[in-house]
């Protein structure tokens, strides 16, 4: 068994027993991990208070050959953001984010990229909190999230290599040069309005989606951008919302999988 040591994020976490726990990293080296955690609940010196969501740490852990699971050795705190555990609107995009990460990630699919979008984003995050306090956030706290929101998804599909075709129709090729068409979840691309009609393609309505105004130049922009870009776009709360749900209809029906951070509103 080989010792190896990098840094990550909690994605998930499991009691195993009365003491065990099993946690899912996004590591910087390794992509996503999952560890054994053996007597974690009850051992404090190696893991008390080093295994909440939002945290940077230091993991030491061993890798045995051949088996999909790693056994967590030991955990040391490297940044904690804690701020993004106190704000309750902040901590539900928190599981939104944990939520997408560990599903859309693979195991030791190693893309540093992941690591460094998570990170920063907490960061940001973290002192977005601070700056506000006192202040009276409510009335756009939504809509900046919200922008964290599409920024985090739309660069984490292109991370993964599963952003949509938006350029271009998925069943014709035709030019989308005006950004009307709609979208074809099944396909995972755009379709044009021919495409769309032919019977060939037996359309089933509930799996096309129109796209929320502007969506495709937002989520362009963000993924050409750093994050500074969601303090300098004004982009209203509704149309933000419409693009959240429409990336939650896609999230859910490429991974087969209902997405319940997005059900508590
Ligand atoms: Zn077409």
């Amino acid at each position: 068994m080989k010792l190896l040591s990098t840094n990550g994020f909690v994605v998930y976490a499991k009691k195993m027993n009365e003491a065990d726990l099993l946690l899912s990293y996004i590591t910087e080296d390794y992509g996503k991990i999952t560890c054994f955690a053996n007597n974690a609940r009850k051992s404090k010196k190696r893991f008390l208070g080093k295994l909440e969501p939002a945290m940077l740490t230091n993991i030491k852990f061993y890798e045995k050959p051949g088996m999909t699971l790693d056994i967590l050795y030991e955990v040391d705190l490297v940044e904690d953001y804690k701020n993004l555990r106190k704000d309750i609107d902040i901590y539900l995009f928190l599981t939104k984010l944990i939520e997408i990460s560990r599903i859309l990630c693979q195991e030791r699919d190693n893309n540093k990229n992941i690591f460094y979008l998570i990170k920063n984003i907490f960061k940001s995050l973290d002192k977005l909190e601070i700056r506000s306090a006192g202040v009276n956030l409510s009335l756009s706290a939504n809509a900046i999230l919200l922008k964290y929101e599409i920024y985090f998804i739309s660069n984490l599909l292109r991370f993964t290599g599963i952003y949509p075709n938006f350029s271009n129709c998925i069943c014709c090729s035709g030019n989308n040069l005006h950004n009307d068409f709609d979208f074809s979840l099944k396909k995972g691309g755009v379709i044009c309005k021919s495409c769309k009609e032919d019977r060939n393609n037996v359309p089933v309505y509930s799996e096309i989606k129109k796209l929320p105004v502007n969506f495709i130049n937002l989520s362009n922009l963000m993924i050409e951008s750093d994050l500074s870009i969601i303090n300098k776009l004004n982009v209203r709360e509704e149309i933000l919302m419409d693009c959240s749900i429409f990336l939650r209809d896609f999230l859910s029906f490429h991974t087969g999988k209902r997405l319940k951070s997005f059900e508590i509103m």
